[in-house]
């Protein structure tokens, strides 16, 4: 028989893990369904896995490791008794209360129900959709300089965007390769101003303006891109080992189709809070913000959501 939980949290990065702290606190022994290490998209802990320093969060005054800080969020949530399925969600039904939640495929009974759902799945990196990227992911082609940055020692890397995670992921990858060219597709960065000036003053970084990449060469692993000038309409090869890829982010919100009520985008659309178009159905953090998507402000979402459902079990008498 499937079993109903007070709270169940879907995802585990900065904001399902402030969730879970909360109503852990409140007693409310939530289950958070934490997410595949085998995906890029929905592993545990969320996007900070793939990041390397944070130099932002407050309180850690020399930065922290994003992997660090989110191992620190969820020892404290499981401190106060969270719970924690290494799973994801692959079906959800949101049409009353107790919801369920399918974690294996999408047939029988849901594998767990729960009066409350916090939706804390996050956003997932784009993708260029260019020949080559496919097929080279992981040989070559990454989303991830943390992970992978150390494969391209003393190598050519090409890093794709102009926004902070791009910059930043050229500022980390010159620890590691021998030059960084970062390719834009405008001539004018859009990463905050303190990063552009780091990375003009890094002598490892240069960069391809109107620039964008036709397709990513290799055989077996890369060795290339072919890009294009929009304005002059030139083509080239620049030579690389390393082709991160870090043009911005999509949500994950797929599985909520038909049961949330989203913007264009595909953002959970929030109001009064934390509340979604579904009574006792909260989300929090990257999921349903598309404008900050900080850690800091994913958690005190996170809070915010944490308390909503701990009101509304309250008010429904179930808490
Ligand atoms: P972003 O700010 O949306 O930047 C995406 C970049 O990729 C833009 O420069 C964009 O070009 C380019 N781009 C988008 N689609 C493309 C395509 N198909 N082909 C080529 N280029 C493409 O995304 P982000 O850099 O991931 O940052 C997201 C948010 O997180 C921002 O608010 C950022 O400030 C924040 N963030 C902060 C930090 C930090 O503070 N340490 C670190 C990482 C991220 P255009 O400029 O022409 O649109």
């Amino acid at each position: 028989m499937t079993e109903t939980r007070d709270v169940v949290i879907l995802g585990s990065g900065p904001a399902g893990l402030t969730a879970a702290v909360y109503t852990a606190r409140a007693n409310l022994s939530p289950l958070v369904v934490e997410g595949e290490p085998s995906s890029t998209s929905d592993q545990p802990g969320g996007q900070l896995m793939l990041t390397t320093e944070v130099e932002n969060y407050p309180g850690f005054v020399d930065g922290i490791l994003g992997p660090d800080l989110m191992g620190r969020f969820r020892d404290q949530a499981a401190r106060f008794g969270a719970q924690f399925t290494t799973a994801k969600a692959t079906r959800v039904d949101f049409s009353a209360s107790p919801f369920g939640v399918w974690t294996a495929g999408a047939d029988g009974d849901p594998d767990i129900r729960a009066r409350v759902v916090i939706v804390a799945t996050g956003a997932r990196s784009l993708m260029l959709g260019v020949p080559g990227e496919d097929r080279l992911l992981g040989h070559g082609v990454s989303t991830c300089a943390t992970c992978d940055g150390f494969f391209f020692r003393d190598q050519k890397i090409l890093v794709v965007g102009g926004g902070d995670s791009a910059i930043e992921e050229a500022l980390f990858l010159t620890r590691f390769g021998e030059s960084v060219t970062v390719v834009h597709r405008r001539k004018e960065l859009r990463a905050s101003k303190i990063m552009q000036q780091r990375a003009f003053a890094n002598a490892k970084i240069d960069f391809r303006w109107d620039s964008v990449v036709n397709e990513i060469l290799g055989d077996g692993k890369v060795h290339g891109v072919s890009l294009t000038n929009v304005v002059t309409g030139a083509s080239e090869v620049v030579e690389a080992a390393g082709v991160f890829v870090a043009i911005g982010h999509e949500p994950n919100t797929a599985v909520f189709a038909g049961q949330l009520a989203m913007n264009e985008a595909g953002y959970v659309t929030t109001t009064d809070g934390t509340r979604t178009a579904v009574d006792g159905v909260f989300a929090c953090g990257d999921v349903q913000d598309h404008v900050y998507r900080q850690a800091v402000t994913a958690a005190g979402s996170g809070c915010m959501a944490a308390i909503d459902a701990e009101r509304w079990l309250e008010a429904h008498g179930e808490a």
